[in-house]
């Protein structure tokens, strides 16, 4: 060991000697003059005498000051000065995959090294890391699932969580593992980063660990609200022009209850506001056109105005639009590039910035166009804090945001667009002020801006809890409403006792909270755990296609349209692709095929046009459906290609995999005279949504519907729907049964219940063989 510390030693001076050549050399310098001129720096002993005495320390500073790029590698530089350069492992996490690369990048180019060399990234399935490497940034998810192998972190120094300020689950989540570790691991450094100043929060949190706010520097930037925008540039808004993109809150996956309180509040502050404002001092016009605004959406032609007004009359400088998601930002950039002058390339580059961008878009997006061209990049809330456009000028604010990535550990895909905090307002607005005085054009009213709340809420209190539990057990963290009630902020006990309930239901958990097989599969698919279970038993069934559509499609918005003028003919395409077989989600599997063939053959655009599809959901679906099937590959669902789809004619069993997902989503069917009669187990009588297929029909020639969803407006409404028959529910639901089912079959359940997995083939023997002595059809 005496050699090995030797070597070490030896490493150690090769990498402080190397350091030192590159930072005599011209770009050197002229880099040490730039890392210099940031806030940081002048903090830079500050910083470095409060991590190496104590075990937390909390780090806050304005977005732009340099906590990322610059502290970790004071850290990194000053266990090299201390000869520990071949020792020190420094882990800084991330919360989403690009600013993992790109920061890792930036921080490799300022020392002058190539990524690989002391610094390197690990997102999910990608990473550059070399032996020398000693900073290391990845995603949050990654550290926990490191954290899945390695209890401990052996051999990590430092930990430095980033942009804890987002409240992101998944940092929330690993703030109580930390907090667990750190006693048992006296000699590990923890940081916390953080843009905004709730410092105090995550400082009590650890027992008062020690603060540090980095002052920092902005221009001043004017803001500009929907009134004066209207006012400015004599646009108008009309009722028609609402009805365009963002009222769809059809897919929405949030906690029931949370979400229709926190929408009815939402709303009803936006209406109480509209109606205290005054708008007198403007023009008859502005006025008219303010009551025409619609909180629920907001128009593309609105922002394809306020671009065009700025590249028209402004000033040079960047334009950084906040969307909410990167399916809007695509359909806004297609909409956009047939502008005269914004489509024009000579003029205008239009860049869009989200989350799987390749890092050749990422460098376009951080470079300065030629002189003469402006840059408008349409990006989504990730541009608030995590990455740095350093010359834009002009911010347009959307004021919503919406989660959108989809990693492995993230576990809500897909999200109500919804209204952001004055926090992130601000946030947005501070973007435009990073080298000279800007502007930002905030696209909703003064009014509704001050009725914003002030922080957003945390997201593990506005998601569903079963993903969460379900990691909770794998990895190996207890009791969950235990471990639970250790996080900053603790969710409400109830909902944590559904979502553990839900988990039994379906199987994934057994009576004593133990993950089961089931369980253990769905921990490892980032979709909610119903459309996980979908996914495990279409492998499993080997009807893969179809079910990887329906689970595609109930991840994304509804690709049929359904316009108001055209409602009939709308759905009687709709019910085409239905060709009675009472299902929803095989007329989406039907559409999504007929798609595909037609864009086999170059006419996709024309199919979805005359069967009221809308192809952008379509390809969203598409690309889903890829991702799905990669990860299926990666954990073992899918092995065999070629039987994979062995079964995916069959309607019945694509029907039972469908019900086995959707489970306990079901309600009882009976056929009245001229109307059908629904009753769910807890809900008693509930009705369809009219874009139902299921809800044109006099008659439903099965007992039981399974449902995706259900919402209460009035009454109880389901939306996509599929007849299923007894033996499908008795073979594929969960343990519980409806107790007609259980007083007539109650002694078949234990053939049906839960489904084994290491018994896949017999399994399926036992299915067709049931299924020709039980099938209704
Ligand atoms: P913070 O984490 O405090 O928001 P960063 O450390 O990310 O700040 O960035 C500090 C500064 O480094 C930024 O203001 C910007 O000038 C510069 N910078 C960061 N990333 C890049 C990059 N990829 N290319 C050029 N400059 C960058
Ligand atoms: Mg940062």
């Amino acid at each position: 060991s005496m050699v090995a510390e030797r070597i070490l030693r030896r490493r150690s001076l090769e990498i402080r000697n190397r350091q030192q050549d590159w930072q005599g050399s011209p770009e050197g310098q002229k880099m040490i003059e730039f890392r210099k001129s940031l806030p940081a720096h002048k903090e830079r002993d500050t910083l470095l005498a409060a991590v190496s005495q104590n075990q937390v320390v909390v780090v806050s500073g304005e977005t732009g000051c340099g906590k990322t790029t610059q502290l970790p590698q004071y850290i990194l530089e000053s266990e090299i000065e201390a000869e520990r350069g071949a020792t020190c492992n420094i882990i800084c996490t991330q919360p989403r995959r690009i600013s993992a690369m790109a920061v890792s990048e930036r921080v490799a180019a300022e020392r002058g090294e190539s990524l690989g060399e002391s610094v390197g990234y690990k997102v999910r399935l990608e990473g550059i890391r070399g032996r020398d490497t000693r900073l290391l940034f990845c995603t949050t998810g990654i550290l926990l699932r490191r954290l899945l192998l390695d209890r401990e972190l052996k051999g990590v120094t430092h930990v430095i969580v980033d942009e804890i300020h987002e409240r992101g689950m998944n940092e929330d989540f690993l703030l109580i593992v930390l907090k667990d570790l750190l006693p048992r691991r006296p000699d590990l450094r923890l940081v916390l980063m953080s843009a905004t100043l709730n410092a105090e929060l995550f400082s009590s949190y650890f027992g008062a660990a020690p603060m540090i706010h980095i002052p920092g520097f902005t221009f001043p930037v004017r803001s500009y609200f929907l009134e004066n925008i209207l006012e400015a540039t004599g646009y108008r808004l009309t009722p028609y022009n609402q009805i365009d993109n963002y009222g769809e809150d059809k897919k929405w996956k949030m906690q029931k209850q949370t979400l229709r309180k926190r929408k009815t509040q939402i709303a009803s502050a936006v209406e109480g506001s509209l109606e205290a404002a005054d708008f007198t001092d403007f023009s008859r016009q502005t006025q008219e056109s303010l009551s025409c605004w619609n909180p629920d959406s907001i128009g593309f032609n609105l922002i394809e105005n306020v671009l065009s007004h700025i590249c028209r009359n402004e000033r040079p400088g960047a334009v950084l639009v906040f969307m909410t998601g990167w399916d809007d930002i695509n359909s806004l950039k297609d909409q956009l590039q047939s502008h005269p002058i914004l489509g024009d390339p000579s003029r205008v580059l239009l860049l869009a910035c989200h989350g799987s961008m390749s890092s050749a878009e990422q460098k376009l997006i951080f470079n300065k166009p030629e002189d003469g061209i402006r840059k408008i990049v349409l990006a989504t809330n990730m541009a608030e804090t995590s990455i740095t456009i350093n010359d834009v000028v002009f911010v347009v604010d959307c004021g919503k945001a919406k989660e959108t990535s989809y990693d492995a550990l993230n576990n809500t895909p897909c999200l109500l667009p919804s209204w952001i905090s004055k926090a992130s307002a601000k946030q947005r607005r501070g973007r435009a002020g990073r080298v000279q005085a800007g502007e930002c054009y905030h696209l909703y009213p003064r009014c509704v801006h001050n009725s914003l709340s002030e922080y957003q809420l945390p997201e593990l209190l506005r998601t569903p809890l079963q993903s969460l539990c379900l990691q909770i057990k794998s990895l190996q963290l207890g009791s969950i409403s235990e471990f639970l009630s250790k996080a900053l902020q603790s969710p409400e006990s109830l909902s944590v006792e559904n979502a553990i309930e839900y988990l039994k239901t379906i199987g994934a958990l057994d009576e004593k909270e133990n993950l089961t097989v089931l369980g253990h599969k769905l921990s490892m698919i980032p979709v909610e755990p119903k459309l996980g279970k979908m996914l495990v038993y279409g492998a499993i069934f080997n009807c893969l296609d179809p079910i990887m559509t329906v689970v595609a499609g109930l991840s994304s918005r509804d690709p049929f349209m359904m316009p108001f003028d055209k409602k009939d003919l709308a759905e009687s395409a709709k019910a085409q692709f239905a060709a009675r077989d009472f299902s929803d989600h095989l007329a989406l599997v039907r559409a999504y095929d007929g798609w595909k063939e037609a864009e086999r053959k170059q006419n996709g655009h024309e199919y979805c046009w005359h069967n009221f599809l809308s192809s952008q959901t379509l390809r969203a679906i598409d690309s889903l459906r890829k991702q799905f099937f990669y990860l299926l590959k990666e954990i073992g669902l899918v092995d065999n290609l070629e039987t994979c789809n062995m079964w995916s004619e069959d309607n019945h069993l694509i029907r039972s995999v469908i019900c086995a997902g959707l489970f306990p989503g079901i309600c009882s069917v009976v056929n009245k005279d001229k109307s059908i009669s629904l009753k769910t187990m807890e809900d008693g009588p509930v009705l369809l949504y009219a874009n139902s297929v299921n809800a044109q029909e006099f008659k439903i020639p099965r007992p039981w519907l399974v449902f995706n969803d259900k919402v209460k407006v009035n009454s109880v409404f389901l939306r996509d729907s599929t007849a299923v028959s007894d033996s499908m529910v008795l073979l594929f639901g969960g343990s519980i049964l409806p107790t007609r089912l259980e007083s007539r079959y109650g002694h078949l359940t234990m053939l049906g219940g839960y489904l084994e997995f290491f018994t896949r083939r017999s399994l399926a023997d036992t299915y067709l063989r049931l299924k020709t002595e039980l099938d209704e059809f």
